[in-house]
């Protein structure tokens, strides 16, 4: 009798098992097919997937959110080794230990992993397995780089780290009545210098110091207060347009104003108007040679929300003071500023498999003024910490060149999700019809 058990009991685990293997070889199959609604449903809908970096993704549509990033940034190849498998009543277990070839999409960089992994089945309510805890572990990878494993990290970087940027300088956007350069830049610095972000780099067009000494003032107080400036080239033109002696000249001319201002301080970093680095590759090329040869960094950007837009609709609001219209501004403003930070980190799991350390763009006008303590307590809430340019771009992710002819480059995650084709994540447009119309 006790003989008889025994043998049905291993008779019925090796049809477990089969059907265990069909399951498993599944799994991997649409992970490297990118099936995410297939590998979602493989799952209980409020199953657990706990990743070897310590999170835990919860329910179906965490988990679809997860399958879509890692599909998005990695191809796949994933082999289950050695397994074992134990099933009673409705569980079942599946453990054993895995390797898996991983390739960032974006920069074509591989990644050889191992690790082990323990399954947790339940059957479901029509007597299909599904997958109700899922737990993975992953040893270093064979390869030297380092680099996040499949899921890890993938989600969202804890501890975000970003460098504010302020372009224009010293005279961005229209001033609103009665307000002037030296007054916006004065403020800016002491709310900068108040969140001890001395060191902050403002891009400069010296254009703009011509014959205005309220600009001249402006930048001087801006240095004064401990803050950086670079290059943003002399008028701001467009390299889709411009030629390349003549965008060379551009950068040469605002040479003398960097040198004159800077305090003694470094002045060798350059940021592209519109952040256009060049429409052909000759092009893109002469300037990158240019820049490198003449000692200066590209200020990338990997955050832009394109802060410039609310100052317009700003000045109009308050020369009709109207509150409830300013109230709105600053509310939407803020509103974009999170979805577009959000937006720009999950293009950098996708482009670079991993968040890097953010620049972030804005621009010394008028509003900023307004929003730059709300905008500094929000990067707060979203758990970031602040760093200088030169401390953020010394990650290596700033010596990737995504080296495509781009007409309207963007940022440098942009610049890497077009060229190599790759699906942004769903986001809200930005309000710049109501920005245009309100207050007219
Ligand atoms: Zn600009």
């Amino acid at each position: 009798m006790i003989r008889a058990a025994l043998l049905l009991a291993f008779a019925m685990q090796s049809s477990t098992g089969n059907e265990f293997a069909v399951l498993r070889d599944q799994w991997a199959h649409n992970l490297h097919d990118k099936q995410v609604e297939a590998s979602v449903a493989q799952y209980a809908p409020d199953a657990d997937f706990l990743d070897p970096s310590g999170n835990v993704t919860h329910g179906s549509a965490a988990l679809r959110r997860l399958f879509q990033t890692v599909t998005a940034t990695f191809d796949s190849n994933l082999v289950f080794l050695d397994h074992r498998v134990e099933s009673s009543g409705g569980l079942a277990y599946d453990s054993g230990t895995y390797k898996e070839t991983l390739v960032t999409r974006a920069t074509g960089q591989k990644q050889e992993l191992r690790g082990t992994y323990l399954t947790v089945y339940q059957r479901g309510p029509d007597g299909r397995w599904l997958i109700a805890e899922q737990m993975w572990s992953s040893a270093q990878p064979d390869t030297n780089t380092k680099a996040p494993s499949p899921s890890a990290d993938s989600i969202v970087e804890p501890h975000p780290v970003i460098a504010l940027t302020f372009d224009d300088l010293p005279a961005a956007g229209s001033l609103p009545p009665g307000m002037n350069r030296t007054q916006i830049a004065t403020k800016l610095a002491a709310e900068l210098n108040a969140n001890h972000l001395d060191g902050t780099y403002g891009l400069v067009n010296a254009v703009k110091l011509e014959n205005d000494p309220d600009a001249q003032q402006a930048l001087h107080i801006w240095v004064d207060a401990g803050m950086n400036i670079g290059s943003h080239t002399w008028s701001h033109p467009s390299l889709n347009v411009s030629t390349v002696e003549s965008f060379q000249d551009e950068i040469a001319k605002n040479e003398p104003a960097l040198k004159e201002y800077a305090q003694g301080r470094d002045w060798h970093w350059f940021r592209y108007p519109f952040l256009w680095e060049g429409d052909t590759l000759e092009k893109r090329h002469a300037i990158r040679a240019y820049l490198s040869e003449h000692g200066y960094r590209i200020a990338q950007v990997t955050l832009d929300f394109e802060d410039y837009a609310w100052n317009d609709a700003y000045g109009r609001c308050l020369a009709k003071r109207d509150d409830a219209a300013i109230d709105w501004l600053r509310q939407s403003y803020l509103d974009t500023a999170k979805e577009y930070i959000a937006l720009g980190r999950a293009e950098e799991r996708i482009a670079f498999g991993r968040e890097i350390p953010n620049v972030i763009l804005l621009h010394g006008t008028a509003f900023t003024t307004l929003m730059l303590p709300d905008l500094i307590d929000l990067l707060h809430k979203e758990g970031f910490t602040f760093a200088s340019l030169p401390e953020v771009e010394s990650d290596p992710a700033y010596t990737m060149d995504p080296d495509a002819p781009l007409k309207y480059g963007g940022t440098l995650p942009d610049q890497f999700m077009d060229s190599r084709h790759l699906k942004y994540p769903p986001f809200q447009p930005k309000p710049f019809d109501k920005l245009k119309t309100l207050c007219q």
